[in-house]
């Protein structure tokens, strides 16, 4: 199977441009063949979004909505399907892969109510006879550039509120996944979106990101990514005076206080850092424990980690999948590594499984450091694997300090009992998403996503706060009074 771009309502064809192979982590095996656009391309793609934008734009906002319940009603129809080719795709287990279809579903309803609202403001002016407001004003075409580890649900996180809003988009998916990008252009196609408003664009970032990034009329850039990468995409970006939304990396902690409820802090820290193998941006990659429980905790995790079963994410049975390819093993090694020779202790798993039915597969052990220094490599930097570094700590502000020590600031959970503590630590993370009694993971569509620090550039993705992103504010003034009213003189 072959993927060829979806651009101005058209499928492209094999024209003897150059493709790669896209291969199921589980196994190795090819699953399809994707194209390397090149700029030219994207030229094409832009053009097309550039002249569907003005009639896009004037099309009623709750009529543009009604396109994305259609895609919601569609995805609805095709969710298992969608998760099966997550699955195969990306990795992730398929329970957690029909979490990752839902949550695009939930987008696309919550951004179609958006059709009816798209708030602005009504002030009273300062003058008798005048009316003053803001609308929110679409902004153009828009360039979308994501991860492989939510193939889906970032995407939806990114176009439907740009669509509702009255952009056009042009999607480029990561290398990894694209057949995610594909299954929703199809979507977008039956859904009968006008042409030119979804373009899908398949390459490499440094090659069809980078003319996106370059092209004029390209006005914002939405990105989620590794800090690394947002950090070139901003300084592209900020070159040609582009709006850049950055969603970046994480190194987020679950903080279990003395009087937590162990229990249920061990099924949250299982959760959270084994989920998706550790490859979420939200993924928990240190514990930072209260000296009094620290002991209980590891014996209670090292207990529950024998619980978890590791294999292809498309067998029912399988609690967590493969990482996403050999480069990635090769990271997390490295990172094993570096943890030992810097004095943590190993508690449990550090190896690579490749014998068996994980051949050709790219498989890790879930992996428990403990007594690991706050300030160490293996704590401050993105693993993005199944690895738990345990910190321990003697007092909430201790905590917190630690928490707060990072170049991240995504997310971070406290577990504990005392409602003082909760809602001191609640003010004093220094992260975009707090949890109480909770892992850190489970984000919910309708809040703003997004973090703090070396996260993010401010901006946010999901809940209205993503308008902001896709929208331009524009004030309104209607003087009726039939005279030359001046506002900013003193009239007194
Ligand atoms: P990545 O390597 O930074 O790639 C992200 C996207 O950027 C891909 O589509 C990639 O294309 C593209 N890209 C690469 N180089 C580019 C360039 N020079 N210009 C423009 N685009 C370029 O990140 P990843 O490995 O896919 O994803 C994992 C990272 O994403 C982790 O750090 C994770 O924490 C972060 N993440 C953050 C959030 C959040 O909301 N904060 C959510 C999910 C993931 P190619 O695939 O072709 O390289």
């Amino acid at each position: 199977m072959k993927l060829n771009n979806y651009i101005n309502g058209q499928w492209g064809t094999d024209t003897g441009a150059d493709y790669t192979a896209v291969k199921n982590p589980a196994n190795g095996k090819t699953i399809a063949d994707v194209r390397l656009s090149t700029a030219d391309d994207v030229t094409q793609a832009v053009a097309a979004a550039k002249a569907a934008q003005k009639k896009w734009a004037r099309v009623p906002a709750p009529k543009r909505a009604d396109y994305l319940y259609e895609i919601g009603r569609i995805m609805i129809e095709k969710k298992e399907h969608l998760s099966q080719v997550l699955t195969k795709e990306m990795g992730k287990v398929i329970e957690e892969a029909r979490g990752e279809v839902q949550e695009g579903i939930d987008m696309a309803y919550y951004m179609a109510g958006e059709g009816r609202r798209l708030f602005g403001e009504t002030v009273p002016s300062e003058l008798d006879n005048k009316f003053a407001m803001s609308v929110r004003a679409p902004i153009g075409v828009v360039g979308l550039i994501t991860p492989w580890n939510f193939p889906v649900a970032i995407a939806t996180w990114k176009s439907f509120p740009a669509i509702v809003a009255g952009n056009t988009f042009i999607w480029k998916p990561a290398t990894e996944t694209p057949m995610m990008a594909y299954e929703m252009a199809l979507i977008f196609e039956e859904a009968g979106l006008p042409a030119g408003v979804a373009n899908v664009v398949f390459g490499s970032g440094g090659t069809v990101g980078t003319a996106m990034i370059e092209h004029p009329d390209v006005r914002v850039v939405s990105f989620t990514g590794s800090t690394e990468t947002g950090r070139r995409v901003a300084e592209l970006g900020g070159r040609h005076l582009k709006k850049v939304s950055l969603e970046m990396g994480g190194k987020n902690a679950i903080i279990v206080m003395d009087d937590a409820d162990i229990d249920l802090a061990v099924e949250g820290i299982l959760w959270s850092a084994f989920g998706t193998a550790g490859q979420r941006c939200t993924a928990c990659s240190r514990v930072i424990a209260h000296t009094d429980i620290k002991q209980e905790l590891e014996q209670k995790l090292l207990e529950a980690m024998k619980g978890l079963t590791i294999g292809d994410g498309a067998d029912e049975s399988n609690k967590i999948g493969p990482v996403i390819n050999a480069k990635s093993l090769e990271k997390i090694s490295y990172y094993v590594n570096v943890g030992k020779e810097e004095g943590a202790k190993l508690l449990a798993g550090g190896n690579t499984l490749t014998e068996g039915h994980y051949t050709g597969g790219h498989y890790f052990e879930p992996t428990l450091f403990t007594d690991v220094a706050a300030d160490s490599r293996l704590a401050q930097e993105e693993i993005f694997g199944p690895v738990i570094s345990l910190i321990e700590i003697s007092s909430l502000e201790e905590a917190i300090e630690v928490n707060n020590s990072v170049v991240y600031g995504l997310s971070s959970s406290i577990f504990s009992r005392d409602v003082n503590k909760i809602f001191q630590a609640q003010r004093d993370l220094d992260t975009g998403i707090v949890y109480v009694n909770a892992g850190t993971t489970g984000a919910e569509i309708h809040l703003p996503f997004g973090g703090t620090k070396g996260t993010g550039n401010g901006h946010r993705d999901s809940g209205v706060a993503a308008l902001d992103v896709f929208t331009e504010w524009k004030s309104i003034y209607v003087d009726f009074s039939g005279k030359l009213q001046r506002a900013q003189i003193d009239n007194n």
